[in-house]
């Protein structure tokens, strides 16, 4: 075997056996709080890693993956076309998106995670529309008291879910939020049972809605998260830790 298909079978070992670790431990945090493990989805965040890493993950069985930056989920996404046509994930950004970067990313996403703005969601509807194309959005709600964390202040989420409701290419499936970065347990909890609140009282007030995901936890956090009703985690670290590129 030649050095470069050695580490190439090093990284793919690594990353599976980290797959199965990170999905033992959803399995653990959802038989805890009794909840069934088929109700919480891994996202595989792959910003920190290559594409060899990227698709070992893919490999490894985790087929709804995200990116920061739409620049690398543009770029990952093509360069895994050419070398691996046969994985075709879902994905996710869970990054700012600038207006005009929205056309060119629009027709890569399953869903945008981090709606925060009402021009955001113009145009969106608008290159959407032109494009001929629905994309599947969550708002991305501050719940945290960290002043430098995005998105929108939980007293602006109404409105803008009666924008996105009534935009015939928006399909609103939920909040997505991030808890104080090294919180205490007691304030990430807090946190996240914020978003869960929010969610509820939004159904409550439009019986129609149906908000399905609750996109909240992290590495550090997503057991905590799942206590509090996460739908999706976002998982970067924990799936390339022990990885040497
Ligand atoms: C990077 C990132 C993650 C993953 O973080 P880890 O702590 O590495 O698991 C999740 N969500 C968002 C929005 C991120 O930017």
């Amino acid at each position: 075997m030649t050095d470069a298909e050695d580490r190439l079978r090093g990284i793919r070992q690594q990353v599976a056996s980290n797959w199965q670790l990170v999905q033992d431990r959803v399995h653990e945090a959802c038989r805890r709080c009794s909840r069934d493990p088929s109700d919480v989805t891994i996202l595989g965040v792959t910003k920190y890693v290559g594409m060899e890493a990227t698709s070992a993950l893919i490999t490894a069985g985790c087929f709804q993956v995200a990116e920061s930056r739409p620049q690398s989920l543009w770029q990952k996404q093509e360069a895994l076309r050419s070398a691996y046509p046969l994985l075709k994930p879902e994905w996710h950004l869970i990054g700012h998106l600038q207006r005009n970067k929205v056309r060119r990313t629009l027709p890569l996403l399953h869903t945008l995670q981090t709606l925060d703005s009402q021009r955001l969601a113009e145009q969106l509807q608008a290159d959407a529309a032109s494009l001929n194309l629905t994309v599947r959005v969550l708002l991305e709600v501050n719940i945290s008291q960290d002043q430098s964390k995005t998105g929108l202040a939980p007293e602006l989420v109404a409105s803008l879910v009666d924008y996105c409701i009534n935009a015939p290419n928006l399909r609103l499936e939920g909040l997505m939020g991030m808890s104080t970065l090294g919180g205490e347990e007691l304030l990430v909890r807090r946190e996240f049972a914020s978003l869960r609140h929010l969610k509820d009282q939004l159904c409550d007030a439009n019986r129609s809605l149906e908000l399905p995901h609750l996109s909240m936890g992290m590495s550090g956090d997503f057991e905590h998260a799942i206590a509090e009703g996460a739908t999706m985690v976002r998982i970067g670290s924990a799936l390339f830790e022990g990885l040497v590129e």
